[in-house]
């Protein structure tokens, strides 16, 4: 396996043994999904809306909280740029591997680009070396040959705040380095080691000897 995803790499780091379930094996456990119905929800409704469609009807199946929630995405200042895809997927390739995964929108402003990834919930501890940060500024720079700049916002849905990253070379070079280490550690990893910090919320805990 020679390409990978933010989840990927974030999972390996959680616990390799988890990523050899998850990816390896591909076992699928269930989880509880109520956390993630409302940023589903708001992520679908974004990508129809940024593509023009219609979405009177769906807007009145928001419940209060979540026509809250959508008010305020669609108010955002980056949510009023000039749209250019959603819903996006992109991938790099980082010396022997390809990283990638699906950006939520990407817009623009002439030719400034910005990267936009909503949270109904929080926003990464670390968001300059979250994997996601990292592999889709890394990606989206590959690709877009007309930027002249290249800025990642999550925008945080639940403080109604905005948190930039902007690309410099700097980080670009460490970004693809740090991408590609974690890559490596995942090839060269053989046993896929437990990571007993983490079992508490692991959904595999039940099966995990
Ligand atoms: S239960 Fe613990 S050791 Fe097992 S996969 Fe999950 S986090 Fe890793």
């Amino acid at each position: 396996m020679n390409n990978f995803s933010p989840n990927m790499l974030k999972t390996f780091k959680e616990c390799p043994k988890k990523y050899y379930y998850k990816y390896v094996q591909k076992i699928s456990v269930p989880q509880k999904s109520t956390p993630f119905e409302k940023g589903k929800k708001i992520h679908a409704l974004a990508n129809y809306y940024l593509r023009g469609d219609d979405i009177s009807k769906l807007e009145k199946t928001l419940t209060k909280d979540e026509l809250y929630i959508w008010e305020l995405l669609k108010s955002n200042e980056y949510f009023q740029k000039t749209y250019v895809n959603s819903e996006y997927n992109l991938s790099c390739k980082i010396k022997d591997f390809w990283a990638g995964g699906r950006l939520d929108a990407l817009v623009k402003d002439g030719n400034h680009y910005y990267i936009l990834d909503y949270k109904t919930g929080s926003i990464p501890k670390n968001p300059e070396f979250d994997y996601q940060t990292m592999i889709y500024l890394l990606a989206a720079d590959k690709f877009l040959t007309d930027c002249e700049m290249l800025t990642f916002v999550y925008i945080d849905l639940k403080n109604n705040t905005n948190y930039k990253i902007d690309l410099t070379d700097e980080r670009k070079k460490q970004y693809a380095d740090f991408i590609w280490q974690s890559c490596e550690n995942i090839k060269k990893e053989i046993n896929f080691m437990q990571n007993q910090q983490n079992c508490k919320y692991c959904e595999y805990n039940k099966l995990c000897c």
